[in-house]
This record gives structure tokens, sequence and C-alpha cells, in this order.
């Protein structure tokens, strides 16, 4: 039998566009869906019809094949493989029903497309990474032993005692959902809900494995790699997929989230990219200048104090930073100058520091030149 005019199937002009096409799709899908018509072949017919017309015209690149060729442009070599199951329509409806405040997901697709996971997924497992700032700044690869449920190795996580134990489900027929009536906006009709004696898998399990009591999964442990990159933060969560909790009755694995936190630095303390030093000098090492060593996260570098260096003045080593972990960029590192002054003195630095009372050029004379509060707070914000 010849194919229809996929237009004359949903009733729509050539340049029809998507909202158009779905809006008529929509209409025929409801006209003729199975749940209403049960039993009914020619809709049936109508209503797959309907599923591969829509399925064309609402992809512009398929569109614009059969626009052009007419039906041997969606053909085989067209990436259209013509024989769509219920199933896949069932899936298509998640597009044109999707968003959930719909009336149509409650008696479409939802029961359905759930039948085909076996099993519930695993529980997400958290652990937390403690870095130092040296490997925050390389980035770093940790391997963690961590402690979950693992698939059980006896039954390879069927929950079953052997493959006579696993039989199709006696209420669903392995089918995994039940049609029910219930009562809709459009009437009394038919749906279908998943299988309350197997969820939805179509099997039911007659005698449980021994090891894991028909769980499928068992307490144990597992050696993880991790790499973590460079520049995380404090509180940051990275996750990998199915590092979790291995799921029950053949469900997927849950998640591992990993939450990041930062161990404290002997020297540096860190502020967003940038790392501060507190570098304390004596008194006459500012005043005469110095040269000292101050610690950087790829060790100690050598830093001048010119003289007559103030106390709050703020040295920017560049690039000496953390990276973003974004991998665009790096930090600097500040040093943040501390005059010392002594809290306690003996007698032969009390006469000293009498004496310095006297000279001219120990007296407070900050000018124009020198940088307010607020200043510095700019610079060191720049
Ligand atoms: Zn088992
Ligand atoms: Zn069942």
């Amino acid at each position: 039998m010849a194919k229809r005019d996929y237009y004359e199937i949903l009733g729509v002009p050539r340049d029809a566009d998507l909202v158009v096409v779905k809006k008529a799709y929509r209409k025929l899908a409801l006209q003729y869906h199975p749940d209403k018509n049960p039993g009914d072949k020619e809709a049936e017919e109508k209503f797959k019809e309907a599923a591969e017309a829509y399925e064309v015209l609402s992809d512009a690149d398929k569109k614009a094949r059969y626009d052009r060729y007419g039906h041997a442009g969606v053909g085989q070599s067209g990436g259209f493989t013509g024989g769509m199951t219920m199933d896949d329509i069932f899936q298509q409806f998640g597009d044109i029903f999707g968003d959930s405040g719909s009336p149509f997901e409650s008696f479409f697709g939802g029961a359905r497309t759930r039948t085909r996971s076996r099993g519930q997924r695993g529980g997400n497992v958290r652990i937390k990474v403690a870095l130092t700032l040296e490997e925050i700044a390389t980035g770093v690869t940790k391997r963690i032993k961590v402690k979950k449920q693992v698939s059980c190795d006896t039954c390879g996580g069927t929950g079953a005692k052997d493959s006579s134990s696993v039989q199709t489900c006696s209420t669903c027929r392995g089918a995994g959902y039940v049609r029910q009536v219930r009562n809709t906006f459009l009437g009394q009709m038919q749906t279908t809900v998943t299988c309350p004696t197997c969820n939805g898998s179509g099997q039911q399990v007659t005698a449980n494995c021994p090891k894991c009591k028909g769980q499928g999964s068992v307490a144990g442990e597992e050696i993880i790699e991790i790499e973590i990159p460079a520049g995380v933060e404090e509180s940051m969560q990275l996750s990998m997929r199915g590092k979790g909790h291995a799921g029950t009755n053949g469900g997927p694995a849950g998640d591992l989230l990993i939450n990041i936190e930062e161990k404290p630095h002997d020297s540096l303390q860190r502020d967003g990219m940038n790392l501060i030093h507190e570098l304390y000098v004596n008194f006459a090492d500012a005043a005469l200048g110095t040269s000292v060593e101050v610690p950087t996260i790829e060790g100690r570098v050598k830093i001048k104090v010119p003289p007559g260096t103030q106390s709050g003045k703020i040295f920017r080593l560049q690039g000496k930073g953390l990276p973003s972990v974004q991998a665009y960029g790096v930090g600097d590192q500040l040093i943040h100058v501390n005059v010392w002054t002594p809290k306690k003195v003996n007698e032969e630095e009390r006469e000293l520091l009498e004496k310095l009372k006297e000279m001219p050029n120990f007296h407070p004379q900050p000018g124009k030149s020198e940088k307010t509060f607020f200043e510095k707070m700019k610079d060191y914000f720049k």
C-alpha cells in the first residue's frame, strides 16, 4: 500500500510551522489513542501513521528532505526506519505533552515509558575530600576507598536465586503495566499504570538470592580514582555518574558526590584566586630596607622591602596565586606588610627608643604621597 502524504495525514498545509504541526498531531493522537480505542486495529494504524508523519514534519531537516524527495527522502538513508514501535511513539509524547502542568501527561506517556527501566536506581553516595592549597593549585588525582552498596556478585544484581527463579509476572503477563479505568477530563477512559506486582519490570522473582536476600546489592567498597581539577574551592561539589550505590534488581547505580574541603595552610590564606601572606618586618628593616624570603605555593621566593616601607603596604607577586577552576587566568599572591611594634622592651631597648624619639625623622609625617586606607583597598581589589 502506498504511503499517504504526511501533510494530508496531519491535515496541515505544506507551509505549516511547528506549532501548527504539533497542534494537529496532538489532536489526532488524542482521537486515535489506543487507550480510547481498545482493540480497534484501524485506530491503531491511524495512531501510528500520525506519529510517523509528526516525526518527519516536526524535524526541520527531515521535513526539508521530505519536501524535496517525498517518502524516499526520509527512508532508510534518511534516518527514518519506518517501523516505529508503540513504545517509540509513547516516548515521543514527552515532546508534545511534555510540560508537567499538562493534563495529558497523567494519562499518556508517563506510566508506559517507565516500564522500560527494571529495578530501582541506587542512591547517591556523598564523600568529603580535604585538599591542601598545593593540591588545589595543581589539581590532583585521589584514590579513595568508598563504602557503598555494590552489585551482588552471587546473583549478578538480579536478586534471584538462579535463572529458574525469575518468572514472567503473573499480574501483567510481562508487560510491566496494567490497564485501569479512570475518570479524566475527556470522560471515562482506560489508562495504563505501572504494574504494582513487578514495579514495571515484567518479571517476578520466586526465590531470592541467599547472599543479598533479593536486593541485588550488598554492602561493600570500591577504590575510586577521583580527578580533581585545579582551582576548586571549599564547599564545591563534584559528581561522578554511576559511582554511587548499586541499583537494585538491575537498576542503574547512583552518583558519587564529592564535597571539597580546604585544609588550612600555615602561612597562606586564600581569597578567591589570590593568596595572601601576612609579612612581619621589624621597624629597622622597614626603615632601612631589606630583602626577605616569603612562602609561595611553589616554594619560597625572595622579595625586596624598599627603605621607608610603611605598615599596611601590599606587594603583589603576579601569577603566584591559584588558577581559575574554569581554566582561564591565574590569581596573584599578595604580601601584606606589617611593621612589628615591640610588645615589651628591656632597659637597653627603652633607652634606645627614648633616644630615637628625639630624632626628627621618627615623628609621623604623613604627606600627600601616603595612600589612605581606601586607596589601598582600591589597589588591592584592582
Ligand atoms: Zn544476590
Ligand atoms: Zn507485573
